[in-house]
């Protein structure tokens, strides 16, 4: 490895990223992206199929293109985050930093500045992207040995475990390719490098609530709590609000799981910026969110771009399963009757629901306003779905949502 390609490593470490790694453009095996899009696991996710040429040739991207930086930062923040009680709601660990896409900027505008520096390269021959792009992170990152792909679809780093947040800059610049990770020896071999060092584990695949992982790197977005919790603008599915648990946006339930994180150490952060008041709000206090007050709050996170009405849709989720069965007298119930009655059909469905799972055959009445003023198709569907004559409870229906 030459001198100057090391000096840029030892640079883009300084600067704060954990992970720095190059790869050479080739052709990229496009069997697992392919299979995905064709099976319809994107959901509703239309974007990655209209992008799907340029994912698999980064020279439609940048004409040019050479070499791949594949950049990685480690963001385990080395203990719990959030959720700490029984009942508080979880969060995916990115989303209790000020949104990355935004704070790594900085860091690639000044990766790219190196790049002329040490190279002579113009600003038109390299491009970086923080999840933003038509660039595969992961298969880039893949390739240029920053980890390897695991069952569950996600980069898994030797040093990180799955706590890595990728960057990419594609680059006319030509650089030597660092070495893909290799399968243990005595390990069978398979076309496929997914799984390449998992072995016979499938916790992943098994932990996963919503049985979103049906085979070993393929995550069906529709089924993803990730996906119903972020990316559905609109109702979650009945049948998949039980498994989401106490998760209120994504769900990092297939990461914690997996073997690797024992080597999981606490990030440096210097790219990233805490926001711990997050994790600390209580769910009742979520649910009687203002939208001042969530502004405020969420200011420079990726949960705003949520919008309030999509995280009320989530709190409704999670107070209907951490409190199933807990009666009218639950301190969610109050907060939860004013939703039902609230201007966006999306959010009255899902608190709709809440109750009737809470409070069971007390519900009707506790509802009886409400529905009384109810039009929305949506929401009267979903009062359908609690025939109150039946006295039936929250915990009859869990196992249909
Ligand atoms: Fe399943 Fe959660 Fe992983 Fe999605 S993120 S595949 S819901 S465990
Ligand atoms: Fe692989 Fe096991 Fe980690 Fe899943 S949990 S990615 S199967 S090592």
């Amino acid at each position: 490895m030459n001198a100057r390609q090391e000096e840029l490593r030892r640079r883009l470490i300084a600067l704060g990223f954990d992970e720095v790694r190059f790869a050479r453009v080739e052709a990229v095996p496009a069997e697992d992206l392919r299979h995905w899009l064709a099976w319809g696991f994107n959901a509703d996710m239309a974007w990655m199929e209209r992008t799907a040429a340029k994912r698999l040739d980064p020279g439609l991207v940048l004409p040019g293109v050479r070499s791949v930086i594949a950049l990685g930062v480690n963001y385990w923040p080395g203990r719990e985050a959030g959720g700490l009680g029984p009942a508080s709601p979880r969060w995916a660990r990115y989303a209790l930093y000020e949104d990355y896409h935004d704070t790594l900027r900085p860091a690639l505008v000044a990766a790219g500045r190196m790049l002329e520096e040490l190279y002579g390269a113009a600003g038109a021959d390299y491009r970086y992207y923080a999840d933003t792009g038509p660039v595969l992170e992961r298969g880039w990152a893949e390739r240029a040995g920053s980890g390897f792909l695991g069952k569950n679809g996600m980069l898994i780093s030797r040093q990180f475990g799955n706590w890595l947040l990728l960057a990419t800059i594609l680059t006319r610049v030509e650089f030597e390719a660092d070495a893909p990770l290799r399968r243990q020896s005595g390990e069978a071999k398979t076309e496929s490098r997914i799984g390449l060092l998992c072995g016979k584990c499938t916790r992943c695949q098994e932990a996963c609530p919503t049985e979103a992982i049906p085979s070993p790197g393929l995550v069906d977005a529709r089924r993803c709590i990730s996906y119903q919790t972020i990316e559905n603008k609109g109702i979650i599915p009945r049948e998949l609000r039980p498994g989401i648990g106490r998760y209120i946006y994504g769900c990092d339930i297939c990461l914690e799981v997996c073997p690797w994180n024992r080597f999981a150490r606490e990030g440096r952060r210097m790219l990233l910026a805490a926001r711990d008041g997050i994790a600390a709000l209580s769910l009742k206090e979520i649910l009687e969110l203002t939208p001042a007050r969530f502004a405020e709050v969420f200011r420079r996170t990726p949960i705003k771009r949520l919008k309030l009405p999509g995280l009320l849709r989530n709190a409704c989720v999670v107070a209907g399963n951490v409190a199933t069965g807990a009666g009218a007298g639950h301190e969610s119930v109050a907060p939860l009757t004013r939703l039902a009655a609230q201007a966006t059909p999306m959010v009255r469905v899902h608190a709709v629901w809440a109750v009737h799972r809470i409070t069971g055959a007390a519900a009707p009445q506790l509802l009886a306003a409400a529905r009384g003023k109810e039009t929305d198709p949506a929401v009267l569907a979903e009062y359908a779905e609690w025939p109150a004559e039946t006295g039936a409870t929250g915990a009859a229906h869990s196992s249909a949502g």
